[in-house]
């Protein structure tokens, strides 16, 4: 009887292929941000930013010199005036000294510049003769002064909340004298791959089998995304096995299993899953490759069924889970980068699904590469953007497409 309403339930839930954008509207509305926390600046890069930076000093701090020279009054400076140097002026500690007409201080890059003095003139540009420099070239004011704000204003905008900590911002956060920032939660993922016909790269294959890569693949991509790879492991396809396995990753916030989740006897991931208590939230999306796509919640662990198809398991991982880890992280955007490029072949998507043309763009062009099949892994492999072609849509060579691009 149970198992009769099991089936139901699974038979029940064929009958709705969702659309691409509601499933991923259901995943990304089921998911919370982590709560924020503090981190060293450094180990913040590739996180996103928890709360709104501002400038809280302005850059530079002070107007300074851009190079060796000597502060002068450019007014009072024509070639050949000899100023009388009457200090020195290094980087570090301010003198506070003053140059007034027919004066000159001796002065380093990033010194503060002296009182009175609006120009700096190189030091290859003069000739020193003791205490007097003479200019040889022509000063206008302003020169090699670095004026206090010039960069970046007190108030504006560093980083805003939910934007990505790049190497550059970290920089900036440390001139602004931070030593911590704070970021969203970090996200631990547990992969699991399934298949009876998968052995481990290193081991020895046997007839019939196949290396298993799914799990690289989704190892590699979670790190892009900045998540962490909180376990990994390869289960055949039995009950038993998959349960053990699926119980001990529901500690952690993501659950990423590659294979058994279509139709077939050996495809026991979603039953396994429900017996576990889970909620299994979609099934099957009108999206190709990646139909058997499935979502779920196991307790507070978001689990993700991606079909076993090495390339069905990356398109659904971009399309689907990726946005969730985003959001789990605190992102803003939770989209791949896009850009326009001219096509440069006649295409269409006479499926009832959405169609991802897996493809080169270069120079502005975006040309499919390589077989467009799920199990096609070296065409993928060739490929560095996608082309989404919605459900009976043509589109002619020469036009001017949106590309997703994630590398
Ligand atoms: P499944 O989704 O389990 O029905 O698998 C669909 C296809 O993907 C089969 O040809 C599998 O052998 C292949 N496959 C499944 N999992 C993996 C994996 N982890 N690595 C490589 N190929 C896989
Ligand atoms: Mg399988």
């Amino acid at each position: 009887m149970a198992e009769i309403v099991r089936r139901s339930q699974i038979a029940a839930t064929v009958l709705r292929m969702i659309s691409e954008g509601e499933a991923r509207a259901k995943i990304i509305a089921t998911v919370r941000p982590l709560p924020s926390r503090k981190v060293s600046i450094l180990r913040g890069l590739d996180s996103f930013a928890a709360q709104d930076y501002l400038a809280r000093l302005p850059l530079p701090l002070f107007d300074n010199s851009a190079m060796d020279g000597y502060a002068v009054m450019a007014s009072d400076s024509p070639p050949g005036a000899r100023l009388r140097v009457l200090g020195e002026q290094p980087a570090g500690f301010d003198r506070q000294l003053r140059v007034a007409a027919g004066e000159a201080v001796r002065i380093f890059t990033g010194a503060p510049l002296p009182q009175g003095a609006d120009a700096v003139v190189m030091q290859e540009d003069v000739t020193r003769d003791g205490d007097v420099v003479v200019v040889n070239v022509e000063v206008t004011s302003g020169e090699f002064v670095r004026r206090r704000g010039c960069d970046l204003g007190e108030g504006q905008k560093i980083i805003r909340a939910g934007e990505r900590v790049r190497a550059v911002t970290l920089g900036l956060l440390a001139s602004q004298g931070l030593a911590e920032i704070v970021v969203g939660g970090e996200v631990e993922a547990a992969i699991i791959s399934t298949g009876d016909e998968l052995a481990k790269p290193g081991e020895k294959l046997c007839a019939g089998q196949i290396y298993e890569s799914n799990s690289m693949l989704l190892g590699a991509l979670l790190q892009r995304c900045g998540a962490v790879i909180a376990s990994q492991q390869h289960c055949a396809d039995d009950a038993a096995s998959l349960r053990n396995a699926f119980q001990a990753a529901a500690k952690y916030q993501v659950l990423i299993v590659s294979g058994g989740v279509s139709v077939g006897e050996y495809d026991l991931v979603q039953q396994t899953l429900r017996d576990l208590g889970a909620k299994i939230g979609i099934w099957r999306v009108a999206i190709k490759p990646g139909k058997p796509f499935l979502f779920g919640r196991l307790g507070n662990c978001l689990a993700f069924g991606l079909p076993g198809n090495p390339v069905s398991t990356f398109i659904t991982f971009l399309k689907f889970v990726r946005p969730a880890i985003l959001k789990l992280m605190g992102a803003a955007d939770l989209g791949l980068p896009t850009t326009r490029a001219t096509l440069v072949i006649d295409l269409a998507n006479e499926s009832e699904r959405v169609h991802y043309i897996r493809g080169k763009l270069e120079h502005g062009n975006f040309a499919p590469v390589g077989r467009q099949e799920s199990h096609a892994l070296f065409g993928l492999s060739q490929s560095n953007a996608l082309l989404r072609l919605p459900a009976g849509v043509s589109v002619g060579k020469g036009a001017v497409v949106d590309i997703e691009i994630w590398e």
